[in-house]
Formats: C-alpha cells, sequence, structure tokens
C-alpha cells in the first residue's frame, strides 16, 4: 500500500486548478478532521481533502489520482463504524457533502435521482411532500452515496428492506476516470450481470458513485408501535422469530437488554421496565387492520411470557422511543465518558437468532466486559456494544475476543460478519472465514477494476503484515 503524506506544490496546484483554490484543503484541522469516523480506528491524516460538485470534476481528479499513483478515498458523512471512509494510506479525500442537489423526483415512477452526498433525511422530506419516502434508515443522518457504499440499513429494513433494494441506476467514476451507468429505470431487469449490486457494499474500493436513481416506496397509511417486556432474553428472541414467521409483517423489530433500557431511561425519562424488552412498530392501510395485528401480537407475545405490553401509544411517545433507540450508540458513549466502543455487528438466519443472543449475552458476561447486547431483531442482526479503552491491551483483547467469539458462531451458523456496518478496517480479519475462496475472486474483481489499488486502499481485505505502522486488522 502506498502511503501518500503530503502533497508537492505541483500536486496541489493540479488539484486547485480542478475544482478552484476554495474547494481544495491542505490545511491541518481539515486534514485531521477526516482521519477518523465515529469509532476508534484512526487512519493517517490525508495529505489534502477535496469537495467535487459534479461527475465531470470527479473524473478529472481519478484521472488525476491514476496518473499519479495518489490514493483516493470519498468521503460521506463520516458516521460509518469500522473505519470505512477513514485514509488508510493519506492520499487524498473526497468529500462529497457539497454534491448534494436533489437532481429529481418522478412521483409517477416513484424514483428519485440524487447526487451522492444528499442526506437521507433531506431526500425523504422532499419525497415526503409527494406521499413517498425512501425507508433505509441508519441512526446517523448519513449521506446516500456512504449508504449505498456500506449497503446500510436499519430498524425499518424487516419490512422494507437495505439499501441494496433501493438502487437502481448509478453513475460511477472508475480509477483513471472513466464514467460508466449501471442498471436501469425499470422495476425489474434480466440484463447481464448486476453492476449496480457490485457497486452497492464496495465501500469506495472499486469507484466514485456521483449519481443515483433509487426506487422510493408510500409512506404508511397508519402506525401502531409496541413496546412489550419479556421475562428473559431467550423468551424475547424466540418471539422475535415467532412474529417473523407469522407473517405478521413488523415494519421494526428491535430487542434491548435491561442494563441499556437502564441508561436509556436514565437519560431520556422513559420510566420503562427494566427487562428484555421488544420495541416492535406495525404499518397498516387501516386502522382496523392494525387492531387485528395487535390482538394477535399480544396473544403470540404472551405465549412467551410477555407481562408489560403497551400497544398503540400517542405520536410524541413513539417518536420518543424511536429516537431513543436510534440513540442508543450515543447513550453509552455518553454514560462512559472517555471510552471507545467496538461494536459486534454479526447477522443469522432469524431461526438461530434466539441462541445466538443467549450466545452473545453469555460471552460478554463470561469474559465480563462492559457490553449492551440488543439489535435489528427482525433481520437477525445482533450488536453488543462493548466499551472499553484500546490503549489498555489487555481490557481490549476481551472486547476482541468477545468480537471474535460471536462471528464465528454467527459464520458457523450461516451468517456474517456485518448485517450492515460494513468490513471497513475493523471486519477484515474475518473476510477468509466468512468467504473462503470467494475472497479470492473479490480481490481480483478488485484488482481488474482497481490495478493501482489506489480506492480507499486497507479496506475489506485482510492484511497479513500492517505496513509502515498503519492501521491493523
Ligand atoms: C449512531 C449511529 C447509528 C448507526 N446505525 C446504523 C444502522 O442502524 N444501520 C447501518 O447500516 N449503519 C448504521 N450506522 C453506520 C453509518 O451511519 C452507515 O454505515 C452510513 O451508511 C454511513 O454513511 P456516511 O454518509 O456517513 O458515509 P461515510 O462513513 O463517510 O462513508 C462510508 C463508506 O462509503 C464510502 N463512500 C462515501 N461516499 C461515496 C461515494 N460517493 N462513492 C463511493 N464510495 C463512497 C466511503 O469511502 C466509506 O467506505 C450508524 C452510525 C451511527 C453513528
Amino acid at each position: 500500500m502506498k502511503v501518500v503524506s503530503e502533497f508537492s506544490a505541483a500536486q496541489k496546484s493540479a488539484l486547485a486548478a480542478i475544482v478552484g483554490r476554495e474547494r481544495f484543503s491542505a490545511g491541518v484541522s481539515v486534514r485531521e478532521n477526516h482521519r477518523h469516523d465515529i469509532s476508534y480506528h484512526r487512519g493517517r491524516p490525508p495529505a489534502g481533502v477535496v469537495w467535487p460538485l459534479s461527475t465531470a470534476e470527479v473524473a478529472a481528479i481519478l484521472r488525476w489520482s491514476y496518473e499519479e499513483g495518489v490514493p483516493v478515498t470519498p468521503w460521506g458523512a463520516g458516521t460509518s463504524t469500522e473505519g470505512n471512509p477513514v485514509p488508510a494510506a493519506g492520499g487524498l479525500v473526497m468529500d462529497f457533502t457539497r454534491m448534494n442537489r436533489i437532481l429529481a423526483i418522478r412521483p409517477q415512477d416513484m424514483q428519485a435521482d440524487v447526487q451522492p452526498g444528499v442526506f437521507r433525511k433531506t431526500l425523504n422530506r422532499r419525497a415526503g411532500k409527494h406521499g413517498l419516502f425512501f425507508p433505509p434508515d441508519p441512526g446517523a443522518d448519513a449521506t446516500i452515496g456512504g449508504m449505498i457504499a456500506n449497503n446500510a440499513s436499519g430498524i425499518q429494513t424487516v419490512r422494507y428492506g437495505a439499501t441494496k433494494d433501493y438502487v437502481m441506476r448509478l453513475t460511477v467514476v472508475l480509477p483513471g476516470g472513466e464514467i460508466i451507468h449501471t442498471g436501469c429505470l425499470a422495476p425489474k431487469s434480466s440484463s447481464g450481470y448486476d453492476l449496480t449490486r457490485l457497486f452497492v457494499g464496495s465501500e469506495g474500493t472499486l469507484g466514485v458513485v456521483t449519481e443515483a436513481s433509487l426506487r422510493l416506496t408510500g409512506l404508511p397509511a397508519h402506525h401502531l408501535a409496541a413496546t412489550i417486556g419479556f421475562p428473559s432474553l431467550e423468551k424475547a428472541s424466540q418471539a422475535v422469530t415467532a412474529l417473523i414467521v407469522s407473517g405478521l409483517e413488523p415494519a421494526a423489530l428491535e430487542l434491548l437488554t435491561p442494563n441499556l433500557i437502564r441508561l436509556m431511561n436514565r437519560e431520556k425519562s422513559l420510566g420503562l421496565p427494566e427487562q428484555p424488552t421488544l420495541f416492535c412498530e406495525f404499518h397498516g392501510v387501516s386502522q382496523a387492520t392494525l387492531g387485528e395485528i395487535r390482538q394477535l401480537t399480544a396473544e403470540l407475545c404472551q405465549g412467551y411470557g410477555a407481562g408489560e405490553l403497551h400497544f398503540g401509544m400517542e405520536e410524541e411517545r413513539r417518536a420518543d422511543l424511536w429516537r431513543a433507540r436510534h440513540e442508543a450508540w450515543e447513550t453509552i458513549h455518553r454514560a462512559h465518558p472517555g471510552r471507545e466502543t467496538l461494536i459486534v455487528d454479526a447477522a443469522v438466519p432469524i431461526s438461530r437468532y434466539p441462541e445466538m443472543v443467549v450466545f452473545a449475552q453469555a460471552q460478554v458476561d463470561e469474559l465480563r466486559v462492559v457490553g449492551y447486547v440488543f439489535g435489528h431483531a427482525g433481520d437477525g442482526n445482533l450488536h453488543v456494544v462493548m466499551v472499553g479503552d484500546p490503549d489498555r491491551p489487555g481490557e481490549w483483547q476481551a472486547l476482541e475476543e468477545v468480537n471474535h467469539r460471536i462471528v464465528a458462531r454467527a459464520v458457523e451458523v450461516g451468517g456474517t460478519c456485518t448485517g450492515e456496518h460494513g468490513v471497513g478496517i475493523g471486519k477484515r480479519c474475518f473476510m477468509r472465514r466468512e468467504h473462503g475462496a470467494s475472497l479470492e475472486l473479490m480481490r481480483r474483481i478488485k484488482e481488474l477494476v482497481d490495478p493501482r489499488g489506489l480506492m480507499n486502499p486497507g479496506k475489506i481485505f485482510p492484511v497479513e503484515a500492517p505496513e509502515d505502522g498503519g492501521p491493523q486488522g
């Protein structure tokens, strides 16, 4: 991995000539701000940061970087949790926050064309005027480019799917500056290799997304939210599996453990019983449909010992609960000032979810780490947010050990090391275990598309020996 720590005067002039002086910076604070995402992973300060506005500018920059041998790391909002946008080899960071226009909303087709720096909440405010929305909802207000590159998902994925299910057509600039278009605007297509899906989840390692056409969906007419308390973690997670196979189609199904609820109560005065709890939401075309769903859900959960069932709360309470859930990671951080977090993001087939949850909690207890088990239960996605100090190797090693044990078990039962956060730096070490020989095909694809290895180097693929003291994984 070639490291570029500083640009020469000629290189700075060349970049400023492409985008203008005000959209290129080699200033220390700008470089430092683009050195880390929200995780403990630290990259190298880039040699400079550029804010492109158009596909043509991105193409000119990638032509230049290819000729100069300069690594390029795309940057959305920097809310990744695995070091995904962290420049591992310095070089140039391409920040998309100013390339942020919604180019079109086509209500009749339920589609939108956007530049990559559009924030999902901005898109949803605009789409909402047409009775539409873009459902993938990571807790953070991420950019569409970052969500595509990480294949982000969120609380409503159980009903509506992940980002990959909403990307129809992409404009991508390849290393070297070639511009391609993938996919089409038709609802279906069997035409050749699905290159759109190759770029979704590629974490900026194959090229740069400069435009996306997205599928939107209709805003739900009616909501029913519920919190349901259970006597044990096992019973709560068994109810998750039962709810999914019941066909009741929850729009959100989140599992929270008592120690996390305790923190949320303390910070946000939620007044929830401190017991294993499901946060659920259902969407329906009428109140009558939701009434039936409510009754069936209650009966089903009572079969698993549910005692505290609260359905149909008013809008303000519903918004408070979901805000609290979205901000769980921040709440944990605030409760442990000065500490970093390591986040488990394993996902398993839904039938294996109950045993995984119990297994995860057992590892946290056995290794005595401070850890909060929760997750997008309806997707079989399990998070454990563990708290520690990376500068205390003994302490941090225990967190890593819990992570390794959970991922090993998840992969063993047919799951994955990352349900939604992507590989970045943090999950590289699991790639061989999870993908075996197909990791080599991924490597060959990377070499074919990016023969000089300049696009977001040091991500996704395990490094045998870290070079130059760079980020390890
Ligand atoms: C509190 C909190 C909760 C979260 N909850 C969730 C959750 O529930 N589900 C979930 O999926 N994630 C979650 N995340 C993680 C994060 O928000 C998502 O992964 C999000 O998609 C990152 O988007 P971003 O705009 O911040 O991108 P960045 O972090 O800036 O970048 C992400 C990746 O995209 C690449 N990239 C950015 N723009 C482009 C482009 N134009 N072309 C090519 N590559 C590009 C970057 O190089 C990087 O590899 C959470 C984060 C936080 C802080």
